[in-house]
């Protein structure tokens, strides 16, 4: 029977896809002011998927009128709280409603596993987009202690125009985890996607404008980030950038910001995590079986990846074995077979600057013990096996640079001191783990470490309620939770006198 379980299901459902690569400005649907486009391919067998929208300033500087003209008339900013809130709630249910079909787009557009973007990607799409519609009429705002005649209020006011640029990693969350907050708190969004996979995005604005968002409030715009994306962060009229993506660009937003008007900017970058197992962790079963999947998931395009195990030299060999098996459990195939759990690299150019970083590891000493070749899964498909290096020190290439893709880099210790030191040896802060069963111990590594996120005997917990975001050069600002919306809002001190 054909369902979702089913790779025929997918794969017919795949070839009568038609998805639209237009922009969407103003509840409408159009192409780039220029009329260019660019073509996309999937990664899974380089099949065209669309023409897109080539977006660029004259794209921007409309989109920005727009966006400040519907912020102006109030038609979304000083709509009353619980009607926005019943927008944003439709708005969800929409993509609950679309769930296969921006499931399918995502695994085409960017190569993940199809079980995945069902699983993972639309429903913490979805879980976003329902908990910041819950959250708009549960926000009160503050009076300051004053004297008996006067009053000092304490509110928050949307920010204004925010440009959204995100990665091509998970497209649909990492939009969600902007435009979610954004629209909450009563702003203008204009949503740039990764030229890499800009197909849900567009979708999801379409969804949002049958929800009821009002037209102009949700704009996409694709196109490359030295275009539209350029043109956005230096855009004298948008008051707020947010993003996701490398440091390196990260870096270079905040230049513009400095170059052009002062607009806040909420970066949320770079990682590379350390995944610290001690000898006395409870389970290393279930410790190997985490150090495999923090690597292999989503092909290790995750900004948290655990790319940088360290292990107890004591235990080393034990339990390195055990990684190795948990890592062949990882097998590149079919991103549209719902029992592949190793999809595509997100293109061609991704999957050869991560075989360069195989060679890099090789050439400075690395032990290449799993892994490390391009696999031949579909004809034209860009696939890479899960790739393990053994006998790395922190100084070495693969244990400082990014990598963004299944290739784990494995680094020993010989104590608590070591590991925290080894740990914070990075320009990165984005997250870390610790394996051990000495509360203690867990605790202070737990503080000792320079990271947004700490897991304590687990790999990537969290959920809507907790903050999201790194230290150091991994960004600045939070995703997710309530602090997301300090993002998104500026503060007013408002002081009156009674006589
Ligand atoms: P990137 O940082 O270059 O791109 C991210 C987004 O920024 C895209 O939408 C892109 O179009 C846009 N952009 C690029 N240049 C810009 C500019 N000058 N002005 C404005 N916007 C611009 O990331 P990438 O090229 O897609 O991937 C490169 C590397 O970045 C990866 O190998 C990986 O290491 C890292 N990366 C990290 C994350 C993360 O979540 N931490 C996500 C994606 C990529
Ligand atoms: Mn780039």
């Amino acid at each position: 029977m054909a369902d979702v379980h089913n790779f025929e299901y997918w794969q017919a459902k795949a070839a009568e896809l038609q998805p639209n690569g237009q922009a969407w400005v103003n509840g409408k649907s159009c192409a780039a002011v220029n009329g260019d486009t660019f073509a996309k391919h999937s990664p899974i067998d380089s099949r065209l998927l669309a023409h897109v929208a080539s977006c660029d300033q004259a794209d921007a500087d409309a989109t920005v009128r727009v966006a400040r003209a519907v912020l102006d008339r109030g038609d979304w900013s000083r709509k009353a709280p619980a009607q926005r809130k019943r927008v944003m709630q439709a708005f969800a249910d929409l993509i609950e409603a679309h769930r296969e079909e921006l499931a399918l787009l995502e695994c085409l557009d960017m190569g993940k596993p199809i079980a995945d973007a069902l699983t993972v990607d639309v429903n913490g799409t979805l879980r976003c987009i329902r908990w910041c519609a819950e959250a708009i009429d549960k926000i009160y705002d503050e009076l300051a202690p004053t004297p008996d005649n006067e009053i000092g209020m304490i509110t928050r006011e949307p920010s204004g125009v925010v440009a959204a640029i995100v990665p091509w990693n998970f497209p649909m969350t990492m939009a969600s985890w902007k435009i979610g907050p954004a629209l909450a708190t009563g702003n203008s969004v204009i949503l740039k996607p990764s030229e890499k996979s800009p197909l849900t995005a567009i979708r999801l604005a379409q969804l949002a404008t049958e929800a009821g968002i009002p037209d102009g409030v949700f704009n996409v715009l694709p196109g490359f980030g030295h275009t539209v994306g350029k043109a956005l962060a230096l855009h004298m009229d948008v008051d707020t950038l947010v993003f996701t993506g490398s440091t390196k660009i990260a870096k270079q937003l905040m230049v513009y910001a400095g170059e052009s008007n002062m607009k806040r900017v909420w970066t949320e970058a770079g990682g590379k995590s350390p995944n610290i197992v001690f000898a006395d962790a409870p389970d290393l079963d279930a410790a190997a079986e985490a150090a495999a999947s923090a690597i292999c998931y989503n092909m290790g395009e995750v900004c948290t990846a655990g790319s940088r195990l360290l292990v107890e030299a004591s235990i080393a060999d034990t339990f390195m074995a055990k990684v190795r098996a948990h890592v062949g459990n990882w097998r590149p195939g079919n991103p549209l077979d719902p029992n592949t759990n190793v999809g595509a690299i997100v293109d061609e150019q991704q999957m050869n600057q991560v075989l360069g970083f195989i060679e890099k590891g090789k050439a400075e000493g690395g032990r290449l013990t799993a892994g490390g070749k391009r696999a031949e899964v579909v004809k034209d498909g860009f696939f890479i096996e899960p790739t393990v290096f053994e006998g790395i020190t922190n100084d070495m290439t693969i244990a400082q640079e990014e990598i963004f893709g299944p290739v784990l880099s494995v680094i020993t210790f010989k104590d608590e001191a070591d590991a925290l030191r080894i740990a914070n040896d990075t320009i990165y802060g984005l997250a870390a783990a610790i394996w051990t069963g000495n509360l203690g111990k867990a605790h202070r590594m737990a503080k000792g470490v320079r990271a947004g996120s700490v897991w304590v005997n687990h790999y990537d917990g969290g959920d809507m309620t907790a903050p999201f975001g790194g230290f150091k050069q991994s960004g600045n600002g939070r995703d997710k939770s309530m602090h997301a919306f300090d993002k998104y809002t500026e503060l007013k001190a408002t002081w009156i006198k009674l006589d």
